[in-house]
């Protein structure tokens, strides 16, 4: 049902067959209204939303018999895949709804919905712990009524809940995964959203993916702005639902790439949409107040799509660390909940790709702490164990160059037999012996001249250094240097390891050599 075909961090892009078509993710799923929807569906589709969301609650209560006589694609007019709400979120909203979990479960299957969703008990950010509790465990109860009444129609989701309790969450997820859902959905990001709690948000997906399992896909309820998106796509979410481009429209407010602007306050549209592209900012201001909201609804739509096919793209090359990089710095809290996840180093160990086609990018903090380094620095580790006791001589890089075949160093060194680890200092890595420069991604990084004096990145490499210092125990340290040496790394070295000779050039260093 769900084939992966590329990843990069916890993101995949992915594809999810079902009777109504395939659908590719990530991707996100605009929420329709069954009853009164102000953008037409053909307009969301032809934006490039394969599929889309619906209310089955809603369905059931405006149409009933109707609904299961047609089916849901008739009653919303729309051909492609749909996913339906069971009335969860009426519970996170009203306290309760006037149905239970079997009765949604068979009327899901009865309305032929391709993606079903458990009536549940969502968990709010006000509920106490006590009241969160009963919410999980109410979901789970919902959740083992539902398995056993349906006829498997449809790919049926498990809502692991909880909230802010993040023990909840882990309970949950433990308990859900165990069922056999055919995919998992975490709820409920919105309250969150609003807040702009974006590091509570990352920590409860890191606690939720940590016990689901990893080959199917996961769904985050709710999560309908573009900016945290790529962000929930790196930690492993796989589909998103979103009323938020119309209820923001309601609001007049337009999405924009550095944030939700008033569109009564913009004085220029910042974009290039059909919309955007046919209206002026005064005329968007001036039309009426349905017209006005199924307007900048488009447009937030085409913000919403573009996102999803960045974060694709990004995906697809390798640069999904970067692109967070970028889209977290529009807002602080965005930019901690990235500096959570550069913290949790294992994180991303062993599913991050081993190559990548593009080079990697070393700007700034906390790039050093991308998944790539504690991926090269075991590399490192592993050679050094083999290459123990040895007389070790540190070069400058040269114009970034650092490949030391056909060198005359070697050359003399191999003549006279002298066994030495010849290397250079590279931030964030440390150590790295020349051997080992041509491996991905040290033969394509790039690595700005910022990182020598970042103090992070120092601290990071002077704790490499000692670690790999401690492995190859060096009889003697020589140290050249030139003008590009003059960083805190090198006085560290020279403070902490009093190198036998600091020379100015590897001349001078065959000839220290011959003198042992
Ligand atoms: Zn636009």
């Amino acid at each position: 049902m769900f084939e992966i075909t590329k990843t990069d961090l916890d993101g995949r892009i992915g594809k999810i067959d079902c009777d109504n078509g395939s659908i590719e993710t990530p991707t996100l799923l605009p929420v329709i209204h069954p009853v009164n929807q102000i953008v037409n569906i053909k307009t969301i589709n032809e934006i490039g939303f394969s599929a889309v969301m619906t209310n089955a609650y809603i369905t059931l209560k405006n149409y009933g018999e109707e609904a299961i006589e047609k089916g849901i694609h008739k009653i919303i007019n729309f051909e492609g895949p749909i996913m339906t709400d069971s009335g969860g979120y009426q519970v996170l909203e009203y306290g309760k709804v006037d149905a239970e979990p079997i009765q949604m479960a068979k009327f899901q299957e009865s309305i032929k919905t391709n993606f079903a969703n458990v009536l549940d008990h969502p968990t709010s950010l006000k509920d106490s712990v006590t009241n969160a509790k009963q919410g999980v465990n109410e979901t789970l109860s919902a959740c083992e009524q539902t398995l056993e009444n349906i006829s498997r129609k449809s790919i049926w989701i498990g809502p692991v809940q909880g909230g802010k309790y993040l023990d909840l969450v882990e309970f949950s997820a433990k308990k859900i995964a165990k069922m056999n859902f055919d995919m998992y959905a975490l709820g409920s990001p919105t309250e969150i959203m609003e807040s702009y709690n974006y590091k509570l948000l990352a920590k409860m997906i890191i606690t939720a993916k940590k016990y689901l399992p990893v080959e199917k896909p996961l769904h985050l309820f709710g999560l309908g702005h573009p900016l945290p998106l790529s962000l929930a796509v790196a930690l492993g979410c796989d589909t998103f639902d979103s009323a938020s481009y119309i209820l923001y429209a309601k609001d007049g407010r337009y999405f924009t790439d550095m944030g939700t602007k008033k569109i009564d306050e913009l004085d220029y549209l910042p974009c290039v949409c059909k919309i955007c592209v046919e209206h002026t900012v005064k005329e968007i201001k001036s039309l009426a107040k349905i017209e006005k909201t199924r307007t900048i609804a488009i447009h937030n739509l085409y913000m919403l799509w573009k996102e999803i096919q960045s974060t694709k793209l990004a995906i697809k090359e390798g640069r999904l660390w970067e692109y967070i990089g970028n889209r977290t710095r529009i807002h602080p809290k965005l930019w901690d909940s990235f500096i959570h996840l550069s913290e949790n180093e294992f994180l991303f160990e062993n599913k991050n790709p081993r190559f990548k086609k593009k080079g990697i990018f070393f700007s700034t903090f906390p790039d050093n702490r991308r998944p790539e380094v504690l991926m090269v620095n075991n590399k490192i580790k592993n050679f050094l164990m083999q290459n123990k006791n040895k007389i070790i001589i540190i070069l400058p890089l040269t114009q970034r160059r650092y490949s030391l075949y056909n060198n005359r160093l070697l050359k003399k060194l191999n003549e006279i037999n002298i066994e030495a680890l010849i290397g250079y200092i590279i931030p964030p890595f440390g150590f790295i012996p020349y051997q080992l420069t041509d491996i991905y991604p040290i033969s394509q990084m790039e690595i700005s001249e910022n990182m020598h004096n970042e103090s992070n990145t120092i601290k990071q490499t002077i704790e490499f250094i000692d670690q790999q210092f401690k492995i190859i125990k060096p009889k003697h340290i020589y140290l050249v240097t030139d003008e590009s040496s003059e960083t805190e790394i090198t006085k560290f070295i020279i403070n902490r390891y009093s190198p036998k000779k600091i020379l100015k050039n590897t001349e001078e260093i065959t000839k220290e050599i011959f003198d042992i």
